[in-house]
């Protein structure tokens, strides 16, 4: 399975074949390895910034490695929680008490407990029909994980229903101006955002949204990588890049 090849988690390869995707797009073959970069142990990701069309399949191109890197970070965490009540179990064995009980609703190995306090990654669209969009994209491509959740932070909503969602949720789909109402009313807190994606950057210049951009730049200044798609590379297009990549676009492919 090609998509396989590309290094991507069991969950998400039966997802997409449940869409009925047999090869990646172009985009989705170029971006996806390097957006999964070489990981933490050899120097980190990369940041990106692709020329895409609607159409093309950009949505899956940032998707899918986001969150293959939060299903591996879910996994890793599970594993080290796993081992940690092993070796309680192990320990109480050999003084000859029963294993120490396992309190399902707060054991962090059972899957449905897994709770991200806050979004390990952020995208923006421009309009409120493209970030459900792509929110309903996500919540395709998770649907064989356990414990991965989804927020869309739209403008036109309730309120209450978008809070009550955002609880738990690793990745959040926003339009600017909402998402930044919910981060002033300390609803959200963008500070453990770890993946950044701009998704088309010429409109959203194109609606006014330049200093929430900036401003979200600065309220994820912690996060491991930005990605940037785009219809077309024009010069504002790169000055809006150089202000938000790292090292000001400079590791930027
Ligand atoms: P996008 O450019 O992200 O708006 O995607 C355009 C359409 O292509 C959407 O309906 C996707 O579901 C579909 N799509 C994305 N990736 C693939 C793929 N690898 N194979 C077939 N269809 C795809």
């Amino acid at each position: 399975n090609p998509f396989e090849e590309l290094g991507l988690a069991p969950e998400l390869v039966r997802a997409v074949g449940d869409l009925g995707y047999t090869q990646p797009t172009p985009v989705q073959a170029q971006a996806i390895p390097l957006a999964m970069g070489a990981g933490e142990d050899a120097g980190g990701f990369i940041d990106l910034m692709v020329s895409s069309q609607t159409g093309s399949g950009k949505t899956a191109a940032f998707l899918l490695p986001v969150l293959n890197t939060l299903i591996q970070q879910k996994n890793e965490e599970e594993a080290e929680a796993k081992a940690e009540y092993d070796r309680l179990a192990a320990e109480a064995a050999a003084r000859g008490e029963p294993a120490p009980k396992r309190n399902k609703r707060k054991d962090p190995t059972n899957p449905r407990n897994f709770k991200a306090a806050v979004p390990g990654a952020l995208i923006l669209c421009p309009t409120r029909e493209l970030a459900q969009q792509v929110a309903h994209d996500a919540i395709e491509l998770v649907k064989h994980c356990r414990g991965m959740r989804i927020a869309n932070v739209v403008g036109g909503m309730p309120y209450q229903v978008q809070i009550a969602k955002l609880q738990n949720a690793n990745l959040v789909v926003a339009t600017p101006g909402r998402l930044l109402d919910l981060q002033r009313s300390l609803q959200i807190k963008l500070d453990k955002v770890q993946f950044l994606v701009v998704d088309e950057a010429d409109r959203m210049l194109d609606l006014g949204f330049a200093d929430d951009l900036a401003e979200v730049n600065q309220l994820t200044e912690q996060r491991k990588q930005t990605m940037m798609f785009s219809a077309t590379f024009a010069p504002r297009i790169q000055q809006l890049a150089m202000r938000v990549m790292h090292d000001g676009g400079a590791n930027v492919k």
